[in-house]
């Protein structure tokens, strides 16, 4: 287990060779909801959430109403909840109608808690709303052993049970995996993710692979960051930049709005309290930006 902290982790390097992202056009609001807490542990969880982390605590309905506010004004487009895990925030049902008032949204969640009592909740939601509900529900395998191995004990046959509810009442929730597989192996996974959808009967069967990000629990269990993984301003002579995530959304929590879902435990990505004052460039010096880069990977669905 690495104990060393992240080299990059302590300060936002201002040196002439990082590059800054610009703020194009905020057409993307997250929101932790959840906080740090979650039911599961995750052994590559790059926030290190867990029923113990109290880092960020859960959004009340109130904040998520203030953000929903300003956001409008900002000509955001669509909405993003996350966590730790959303269904833990005991007015999660609120706060979701109270979203789809603004807009589409899309909920990250790693679907154990999803009872068909609360899916049927969430049609009812959902019935009550011309925005769209979709649902990204998180595993790792489509063998229970893989993927208990690393969300723990009956992890597997809970987010199993939370998506089957969800597709009883009309949901076609996308299957999102953290790669764990070598990625020229890509194709062929894709293809057993897909069949295990189908087994489930999901009407639409999609997924969405992520890269692993070196940070949190995974930098413990794994690796951190090398000190030659960082990007350099000669990194997007020949890539767009404002195709990062960061030049198009920000991410809210219970106590400030950060550049990313990625950086939210990271104080320098701590941006301000209110999103429009976070709305200017954002130094690339966290190691984390480096994946981004060369994964050319978004949080989006
Ligand atoms: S990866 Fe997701 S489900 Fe796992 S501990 Fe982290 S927030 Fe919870
Ligand atoms: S981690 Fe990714 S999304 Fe976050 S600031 Fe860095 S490049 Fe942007």
């Amino acid at each position: 287990m690495h104990t060393a902290k992240n080299i990059l982790d302590t300060e936002i390097d201002r040196s002439p060779d990082v590059p800054e992202v610009p703020m194009v056009k905020l057409d993307t609001l997250w929101m932790q909801i959840g906080g740090t807490l979650c039911n599961l542990q995750c052994t590559h969880c790059f926030i290190s959430c867990g029923p113990k982390n109290h880092t960020h605590g859960m959004m009340s309905l109130e904040k998520v109403l203030q953000q929903l506010k300003e956001s409008k004004t900002l000509g955001v487009k669509d909405y993003y909840i996350t966590g730790g895990e959303v269904f833990m925030n005991p007015e999660i049902f609120e706060i979701l109608a109270t979203i789809l008032q603004y807009g589409p949204l899309d909920i990250l969640t790693n679907g154990t808690l999803i009872t068909p009592e609360k899916a049927t909740r969430l049609r009812e939601i959902q019935n009550n709303s011309s925005n769209n509900l979709q649902f990204r529900v998180s595993m790792e395998s489509f063998d229970e052993k893989i993927n208990d191995k690393i969300r723990g004990e009956n992890a597997f046959n809970k987010a199993t049970k939370g998506i089957h509810n969800l597709s009883v009442v009309g949901f076609s929730p996308i299957l999102t995996i953290t790669r764990n597989w070598e990625e020229a192996k890509d194709a062929e996974m894709e293809e057993r993710f897909l069949s295990f959808l189908k087994s489930l009967n999901i009407y639409q069967p999609r997924i969405k692979i992520l890269p692993e990000f070196l940070l949190g629990r995974l930098s413990e269990n794994k690796r951190i960051y090398s000190k030659n993984e960082q990007v350099t301003k000669k990194c997007f002579e020949d890539y767009d930049i404002t195709n990062l995530q960061c030049s198009t959304s920000r991410m809210a929590t219970q106590t400030g709005v950060y550049v990313c879902p990625i950086l939210v435990d990271k104080d320098q990505a701590r941006m301000g309290d209110t999103i429009k004052e976070t709305l200017r460039p954002f130094p690339l010096s966290h190691a984390a930006c480096y994946t981004c880069r060369v994964t050319g990977m978004t949080c989006k669905s």
